[in-house]
């Protein structure tokens, strides 16, 4: 059976020392839910990850960084390697953001290096894709999703791609306060699962997580999260605040 995520994505928010306050403050009240329904996940900016490796040890809260280079090692000033992230203790990254897309020109093709250098490190890839508005409006919006899954990810194996957690972000949804209606989530994220089934089969479709993304929040997560092809949330703004953020972890 697939896994239910919420994953908090920080961006570029929080100085060390409020991150680190805001992982204790999710463990505590993950610790006081009881049980739930799907892991938590937080991806603060790189700075913060060992910090926050720390604060959550032992807890099950699983740690993600934002991004990773798309090469191994070496001259690349500035970059972080798959093999650096692993190395501190995180489990995830997320690759593909719709931020890196269109403000770091990170193409199709770097996308499906990083994603291989991943899973080279024992990463788990939270691959993003989704479409503009003006894609949605003219209709193209299968097209893009279906585009962006056959560039980023389609050449790898089957026990590769097992490695993949999907966050559909409508781009238009993205810190925008506009949130995809549950009907048209729920449509998109089938049409994502059947091309997955085209590709690898019934069972691996079947047990990929693919998140909904895009200003959700607790008063909608409820409705998002309870349709069957939706299997959680990549959270932007409301992660920020751990009681909104835990709420949507509640919300299954
Ligand atoms: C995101 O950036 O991944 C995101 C979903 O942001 P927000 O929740 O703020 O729309």
């Amino acid at each position: 059976m697939r896994k239910n995520i919420v994953a908090g994505n920080w961006k570029m928010n929080k100085t060390l020392q409020e991150g680190v306050q805001l992982a204790a403050e999710v463990r505590k009240q993950v610790e006081a839910s009881g049980a739930l329904k799907c892991e938590v996940v937080l991806a603060p900016p790189f700075i913060h990850l060992t910090e926050v490796c720390k604060v959550v040890a032992g807890s099950g809260i699983g740690v993600s960084a934002q991004n990773c280079a798309a090469e191994t090692s070496g001259a690349y000033t500035g970059e972080v390697s798959a093999a650096m992230i692993q190395s501190i203790g995180c489990a995830y990254t997320l690759i593909g953001h719709s931020e890196r897309r269109s403000y770091y020109g990170d193409t199709d093709q770097i996308l499906s290096k990083k994603v291989k250098m991943a899973l080279a490190n024992g990463l788990k890839p939270i691959f993003c894709i989704g479409e503009v508005l003006a894609e949605r409006e003219s209709g193209i919006h299968f097209e893009v999703v279906k585009s962006q899954l056959e560039k980023g990810l389609f050449d790898l194996t089957t026990e590769e791609f097992q490695n993949i957690v999907l966050a559909y972000e409508p781009v238009w949804a993205i810190g925008t306060g506009k949130t995809a209606s549950s009907a048209q989530a729920q449509e998109i994220h089938a049409f994502i699962r059947r091309t997955i089934e085209l590709k690898y089969g019934a069972q691996v479709a079947q047990n990929t997580t693919i998140l909904y993304g895009g200003s959700c929040n607790d008063a909608n997560a409820a409705e998002l999260f309870a349709c069957p092809d939706v299997d959680g949330g990549l959270i932007g703004g409301a992660s920020l605040v751990a009681e909104k953020f835990i709420k949507i972890a509640q919300a299954f």
